[in-house]
């Protein structure tokens, strides 16, 4: 089947239909040309995947799966659901993969509603420490309906390994919990995690391993850092932050049997039609990420988070872990300032165009809504194109700005920098 004629109604453009939604479209595309990105699960996108998620797929109901669905007209959504999971397996080495979760958190609930009955225990680290909410929070419904116990990073500063996580108490919440299922996957975690570790821990104590990459995706799939594949039973991502596709979450698993239970749980269990237009998208995105050329990116983004971090300690900063391996940078604000919060950080460095987002570091003294840190990253910085000397100099504007005390002259000479540094890298 071919397209004859398109509606007049999809041809005319944004601007005419809807110039109030178009002009707060343009102000958010200038928004991004003229600040520095640095929230760490954010990206930039490619235009070939905003051309995806702004295409003709999204007017289709698809609910079920390729070749087996409840409305007529799939042809070619099959084609592209078919064609995103087996770029998905291809790109982490696994089996199975489930592409329709709309987001991180809705692969998770799927995941929690494919595993467990209500009460279970499972292991994971706390929000403060760097977990996700869905690993147990308590305003979560994996909180609320299931029984979260959890693990702890070093928390000895003296010892080389401060802030790094402490697989001795994993072992041991595990011995004394019993926990169906161990957790792995961090939102707020700078170092490199040990799947093969983990996989002993869960195999020493029954429990099933599920790793929530969601940060670390992109650097997986670019090799930039070591696969969950073949250590965990079931991995969940994002699609949107350092693997640089659409909003949007994926399961992957090499079990046929859970495999089999996580597309049940995704569809009927928690989600109705899936949002096909985002599934073509991220067919583009892993189809980008399987290209050489994703390495290479990956492989800059951690160089860049290290050069950040190298650039922030010099300057005094401390950092959780005293560094870096990944794509992110978590700056304790009490060694420079004991009263400065990462809510007044984030606001300065906001004002100054440089957008990052307050955060809870190790030993975290102050409520979520004020924290003692600060969390930046490198994706979207280095998909604008921005390398290590470049990075040395974002590092000397952060300092500037967090050391203002809000003082809107200082903060105004840095936003002149700022501009002028995203004069230089303009957005695709
Ligand atoms: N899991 C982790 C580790 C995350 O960091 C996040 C988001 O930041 C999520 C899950 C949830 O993803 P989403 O915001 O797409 O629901």
């Amino acid at each position: 089947m071919t397209a004859t004629t398109t509606p007049k109604s999809s041809q005319d453009s944004l601007a005419s239909v809807d110039p109030a939604v178009a002009a707060i479209i343009d102000h958010e595309a200038a928004r991004q040309q003229n600040t520095l990105e640095m929230i760490a699960s954010e990206n930039h996108t490619s235009a070939a995947v905003m051309e995806a998620c702004g295409s003709v797929m999204t007017n289709k109901y698809a609910e079920g799966y390729p070749g087996k669905r409840y409305y007529s007209g799939c042809e070619f959504h099959d084609q592209v659901e078919q064609l995103a999971i087996d770029r998905a397996c291809e790109l982490f080495n696994c089996k199975f993969a489930n592409v329709q979760p709309h987001s991180g958190a809705n692969a998770n609930l799927a995941v929690q509603f494919a595993l467990f009955d209500p009460g279970d225990t499972f292991a994971a680290i706390e929000l403060s420490d760097g977990g996700h909410l869905t690993h147990g929070s308590p305003v979560n419904l994996s909180g609320k309906w299931l029984n979260p116990v959890t693990y702890n990073l070093v928390t000895d500063e003296s010892k080389d390994d401060w802030g790094y996580l402490d697989y001795d108490s994993i072992d041991a919440v595990c011995a004394e919990h019993k926990p169906k299922v161990l957790m792995t996957g961090y939102s707020a975690y700078p170092r490199t995690i040990d799947f093969k570790k983990f996989r002993e821990i869960a195999d020493k104590h029954g429990c099933i391993l599920w790793a929530d990459v969601a940060h670390v995706a992109g650097l997986i799939a670019g090799g930039a850092h070591p696969s969950p594949f073949p250590y965990c039973d079931v991995v969940t991502t994002t699609t949107h932050k350092t693997l640089r596709g659409p909003r949007g979450g994926l399961i992957l698993t090499n079990d046929e049997d859970l495999a089999k239970r996580f597309n049940k749980a995704v569809f009927p269990g928690t989600q109705g039609g899936p949002l096909m237009h985002i599934i073509a998208a991220k067919a583009v995105a892993f189809g980008e990420a399987l290209k050489p050329e994703f390495k290479t990116y990956n492989a800059q983004v951690v160089k860049n988070a290290k050069r950040l971090a190298a650039e922030l300690m010099s300057k005094g900063f401390k950092l959780a872990s005293n560094g870096t391996d990944n794509h992110l940078v978590l700056m304790d604000l009490r060694t420079v300032d004991a009263d400065l919060t990462g809510k007044e950080a984030a606001l300065w460095l906001e004002k100054a165009g440089i957008i990052a987002n307050m955060n809870t570091v190790p030993n975290e003294t102050r409520s979520p809504f004020k924290t003692s840190g600060v969390r930046l990253g490198t994706p979207a910085l280095t998909t604008r194109g921005l390398l290590e000397d470049d990075i040395a100099q974002v590092a000397t504007l952060i300092d500037q700005a967090v050391r203002s005390k809000g003082d809107q002259a200082v903060i105004a000479e840095v936003n002149k920098d700022v501009l002028a540094l995203c004069e230089r890298f303009p957005m695709g």
